[in-house]
């Protein structure tokens, strides 16, 4: 079907759309962020990424109190106060984009837009070059991108069809035959692991983990492209309980390409907190020590597992 903007295929919400990426497989990548996660990690380092709306982004350092917006916005949702920027009435804005389209300075964007298939794609071969000589390609994140499994299908077998290396970044928290079936035109999973144990995976993510267990043994019985992604955070997953349960179950896997890429938490995304004018609750959150985290990479290698700090 023909959509406004002239495009086809299926839609959905997209929050960037980065270039020369280089921490989300192999060689130099275009990765593409989709909007909405069914997790609510603790520790999201991509706070912008979870809600399936669009939302407004505020950066308080760049807005010159032009008033502009609150002129112009249709809902009359928006205050200037001296020396505290603008205040949203939230239950009055309906995230129209009007502010943001007005505002001079970028202080306020909007984060989300609906793109197609066919639109995402020319983005894409924009840097084919890059991603051919490089040995990168495509790697779609989020967000969750299995949230939307028509469009993420729909762009993973276009990439196939032009020879794209293709990674797909998830934690997971899927539909078995969703995942199954995006398995089949994939080339890499870029799979999360946070917590081994059911009760404190709820606590720290807001869901159980018994999808996500269940889904990696059975990707890994038919995918042999599997990197899983562990996240370091003091407290909360680097006891030597919880690592020893997450090797147990890794060692315990069929047919897995035993690759894990251990990830020490980083606070860089208390900015982006303020910026959608939330609070940053992430005091008790820390990264560990580097001598823990050469601790624990010993222990997974003389598991049998090889693992890199990174990545
Ligand atoms: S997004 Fe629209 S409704 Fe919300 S504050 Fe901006 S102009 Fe007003
Ligand atoms: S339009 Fe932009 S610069 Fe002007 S008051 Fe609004 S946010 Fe600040």
């Amino acid at each position: 079907m023909m959509k406004m903007d002239g495009s086809t295929g299926k839609q959905g919400l997209i929050f960037d759309i980065k270039r020369y990426s280089i921490n989300d497989g192999p060689g130099i990548r275009v990765t593409v962020f989709f909007k909405g996660c069914p997790l609510s990690c603790a520790w999201c380092h991509n706070p912008e990424s979870q809600s399936f709306d669009v939302q407004k982004l505020y950066t308080i350092a760049r807005c010159m109190s032009c008033n502009s917006c609150v002129q112009a916005c249709p809902n009359q949702a928006l205050s200037l106060s001296n020396g505290e920027g603008i205040k949203t009435k939230q239950d009055l804005c309906d995230n129209c984009g009007v502010c943001a389209e007005v505002c001079p300075s970028k202080a306020v964007e909007m984060c989300g837009k609906e793109w197609s298939a066919e639109l995402v794609m020319k983005e894409i071969r924009k840097e084919m070059l890059v991603m051919k000589t490089s040995g990168g390609g495509v790697t779609f994140s989020g967000g969750e991108p299995l949230a939307n499994p028509e469009l993420l299908v729909e762009l993973l077998s276009a990439c196939k069809a032009e020879e794209i290396h293709t990674a797909v970044d998830t934690s997971g928290f899927a539909k078995k035959d969703i995942l199954l079936k995006i398995a089949t035109v994939t080339d890499l999973f870029l799979y999360d692991l946070k917590l081994i144990d059911p009760e404190r995976h709820k606590k720290y993510t807001g869901a159980s983990n018994t999808i996500i267990l269940e889904n990696l043994k059975e990707l890994s019985k038919i995918h042999e492209n599997i990197i899983l992604r562990v996240p370091l955070i003091e407290r909360i997953n680097t006891d030597e309980e919880s690592i020893k349960e997450m090797i147990d179950y890794i060692v315990s896997l069929p047919g897995l390409t035993k690759h894990v890429n251990l990830l020490p938490y980083h606070s860089i995304a208390a900015v982006k907190y303020a910026r959608l004018g939330g609070t940053y609750n992430h005091e008790n959150l820390n990264e560990p020590g580097h001598d823990r985290q050469l601790a624990i990479q010993d222990q997974f290698n003389k598991a049998g597992i090889n693992a890199v700090i990174g990545g």
